[in-house]
């Protein structure tokens, strides 16, 4: 067809997802049975692939108890949570990444010293349902700027702003705007987005402005893979979000056109692979 295919500087695997992978890889292939309690990372490919292995997703562990190992994804797990695990006698394998547990420890130490935390993140994302638990009182969920405005802020009051780790620093800072506009007599701001998160999405921008169409490979569960394909979309409306080469379509390019790719960090190389083969083969 003609085409030039052009990989962003930064695909594959992030650190949090590789170690999880591995970690979770370890433990299978005795003869404990292994538990994951939800998706160990978000990509349908690669939990199909561990289930193979014997890695069984759980949502709830009420059908689980001694001896039954379950292993944390890499958003982390509330403490509450956890401890009700604990007290079951089921092993934990804990794959929380350093960056996420960073971002708890902060929730935690700001929650100690007083200040109300306000996260932006989504609500319904499994780091952010553990993070919310690190702080005793006074959290506030929100997704953007937009939200941030509504909210009704005590003026004496001490804020803090912390982020889920794969947002992106616009959004953050629009948060941060947002907040700063009500004039809080004190506010603490910690950036805990993670590095691989903000490098990734500043690799897919660049790519995005020099390309005709940009293909996201990643799952449409992923919130750094949602977010990579946000930040595509602004710059070229010709991005497109796929989970894998299945859904490549031969009219999406032009004979000529330069097709840019990047993926999510829980998308493993060889489906980066594949997507490049089967435009190829187009
Ligand atoms: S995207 Fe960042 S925070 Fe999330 S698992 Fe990967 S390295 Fe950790």
């Amino acid at each position: 067809m003609g085409n030039v295919i052009r990989l962003a500087n930064r695909t594959g695997f992030c650190f949090g997802v590789r170690r999880a992978i591995d970690m979770a890889g370890k433990a299978l292939g005795g003869n404990r049975r292994i538990y994951s309690l939800g998706s160990i990372i978000h990509n349908r490919n690669v939990v199909e692939d561990l289930s193979k292995k014997g890695l069984k997703v759980v949502r709830e562990v009420n059908a689980l108890g001694k001896g039954d190992v379950v292993v944390i994804s890499s958003h982390g797990i509330s403490p509450r949570r956890a401890r009700r695990i604990r007290k079951r006698g089921i092993k934990i394998i804990d794959t929380t990444c350093p960056f996420v547990l960073k971002a708890q420890a902060t929730a935690k130490k700001l929650s100690e010293e007083g200040y109300n935390v306000i996260i932006v993140g989504d609500a319904r994302h499994p780091e952010i349902k553990a993070l919310v638990d690190f702080v005793a009182t006074g959290t506030v969920v929100v997704k953007d700027g937009r939200e941030a405005k509504k909210i009704k802020l005590d003026p004496n009051g001490k804020f803090s702003i912390i982020s889920q780790t794969t947002q992106s620093m616009a959004n953050f800072l629009s948060v941060i705007d947002a907040i700063l506009e009500k004039r809080p007599r004190e506010l603490r701001i910690f950036n805990t987005i993670c590095k691989d998160a903000e490098e990734r999405q500043e690799a897919a921008r660049k790519l995005a402005r020099e390309v005709d169409v940009m293909l996201i490979v990643g799952g449409r569960n992923s919130a750094n893979t949602r977010r990579l394909f946000e930040v595509c979309r602004k710059i070229s409306k010709s991005s497109r979000l796929i989970e894998n080469e299945g859904e490549v379509r031969k009219n999406w390019f032009k004979s000529g056109d330069t097709i840019g790719i990047t993926s999510g960090a829980s998308t493993p190389d060889w489906i980066v692979k594949r997507v490049v083969k089967k435009i190829k083969s187009k």
